[in-house]
């Protein structure tokens, strides 16, 4: 797999423009910070492989939690350039990114997210959260439900998918996780990747998979941790995902920082107890668990 992309050091705003005569009312986008060009390149698939778990976990409609993650790893798509108008103040091109598809995108991309992660956990009975099951016509259905936004998702509703439909079983909700999971990563991943040989130095050609922007390449992070290409584990300390691979061994549990993290906190942890302050004390303190507080001191 090939891919990099870049963001600009000084990062994005959020800014409300018309982004044509057409519109009538102005939108929120993002658009990149004026000054000098220079860029961080970076390798999102090779760099980051457990940066789809982190766009799962940004609130939807949170431009402040958006704003960061553009500003560490980037806009989403190559964006819109519109040219300068005097009417939305705009003196050179600029590329725009609507809120509006973030928002979408994180919404379906979570909810993905969420229902893997319920097939992966063996938590079955939550996945009555996003799926549930209907009448319409006398017929069986089932819907898919975003808790999101209102959006559902009825997944078998064309004579195509009928036969496919026929095989579903009223009230499993595993078998139409899994449909949801096939349907959505098939449209998402349609058009947007690319098969190409790349050069070495000395111009021996390798397969490359290349996913057009960084939106695409998040769905083929999620494409081959559903597929089982690569396999993931939760960290025990931030509950962002940990890639395990061969070089990994298999009883790490944490990201390095965070273990690093997670060592300074104990050792807090001890200090503030050998001043005399009591678990409840240490807890509120260190914003840490109280069953995590008296788990450390009692190991200690
Ligand atoms: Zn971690």
């Amino acid at each position: 797999m090939y891919f990099s992309w870049s963001v600009p050091k000084k990062g994005y705003t959020w800014v409300k423009i018309h982004p044509d005569a057409t519109e009538k009312s102005e939108g929120l986008f993002l658009v990149e910070k004026y000054g000098e060009p220079k860029r961080r390149i970076y390798s999102p698939l090779e760099d980051e492989p457990e940066l789809f778990s982190r766009f799962a976990k940004l609130e939807p409609t949170s431009t402040k939690a958006i704003l960061k993650f553009a500003n560490k790893y980037g806009n989403l798509t190559k964006g819109n350039l519109i040219v300068p108008d005097s009417h939305n103040k705009i003196e050179k091109p600029i590329n725009i990114e609507p809120f509006k598809l973030w928002c979408n995108e994180i919404s379906e991309f979570a909810l993905t997210y969420r229902i893997w992660r319920c097939l992966e956990e063996q938590r079955f009975e939550d996945l009555g959260l996003y799926i549930r099951w209907d009448k319409i016509d006398g017929t069986d259905v089932f819907y898919v439900i975003s808790p999101f936004s209102n959006s559902r998702y009825l997944t078998a509703n064309n004579p195509q998918s009928e036969a496919i439909f026929n095989t579903f079983t009223q009230n499993d909700l595993i078998a139409p996780a899994k449909f949801f999971l096939q349907t959505i990563l098939s449209r998402k991943l349609k058009g947007g990747i690319s098969l190409m040989p790349l050069e070495d130095s000395s111009w021996n050609l390798y397969p490359y998979i290349m996913p057009d922007n960084l939106l695409r390449a998040l769905w083929l992070q999620m494409y081959l941790a559903v597929t089982g290409e690569k396999t993931f584990i939760q960290c025990e300390w931030c509950g962002y995902l940990l890639e395990v691979t061969e070089k990994t061994r298999i009883t790490r549990k944490y990201h390095d920082n965070c273990r690093m993290a997670m060592w300074r906190q104990k050792k807090n942890v001890v200090n503030l107890s050998e001043q005399g302050k009591t678990i409840d004390e240490i807890a509120a303190e260190t914003k840490l668990p109280r069953e995590k507080v008296a788990e450390w001191l009692e190991e200690n």
